[in-house]
């Protein structure tokens, strides 16, 4: 069994829809192309500083029962970048956090960034590795994979399954 990443502290009920109703799940063609074009600035912003670093490298975490795996946006020799596409600039998520948190386990790395694009300008925000944090996470995909879901709340204004959570 295997878990993406990025699954960390959503809300398992949505997790649950998204597997039940993949048809409803709904990524716009517009915010994938802006999260092309974020990624295509902030490389473009390491190339002219010089900075070597590895694009879209491939992590994985084992454990006995089941792998967690993702991909690292930008991985230079001490840091992880995670660049999210924004339409406004906004305190990161505890989801967010958590999946740049997951891959600088799985790099063996201990400071990363979360850097967000507006369309004209980055802001970073620094994350250091925290193990608290990281045994939080697995402690969720513990949960995930016992197959029991919960509602998280906090995550509804962005849920593209409200329609359906709402009738079950
Ligand atoms: S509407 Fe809210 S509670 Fe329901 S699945 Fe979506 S995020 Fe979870």
């Amino acid at each position: 069994m295997k878990y993406p990443a990025s699954w960390v502290f959503r809300c398992p009920f949505q997790i649950y829809l998204a597997g039940k109703y993949p048809e409803y799940s709904r990524i716009e063609a517009e915010a994938i192309e802006r999260g092309r074009k974020a990624e295509i600035e902030f490389e473009r912003m390491l190339k002219s500083l010089r900075t070597p670093y590895r694009k879209q490298k491939p992590l994985n975490y084992r454990t006995k029962y089941y792998t967690i795996y993702g991909r690292a946006d930008f991985i230079t020799h001490s840091e992880v970048y995670e660049v999210k596409s924004v339409r406004a600039f906004r305190k990161p998520t505890k989801n967010w956090i958590g999946q740049l948190n997951l891959y600088l386990a799985m790099s063996g790395r201990k400071k990363g960034f979360l850097v967000e694009y507006n369309g004209e300008k980055f802001r970073k925000y620094e994350v250091n590795y925290s193990d608290r944090l990281f045994r939080e996470s697995i402690e969720f995909f513990n949960y995930l994979h016992s197959g029991r879901y919960y509602r998280d709340t906090s995550y509804c204004q962005w849920c593209t399954y409200s329609f359906i959570c709402e009738e079950l």
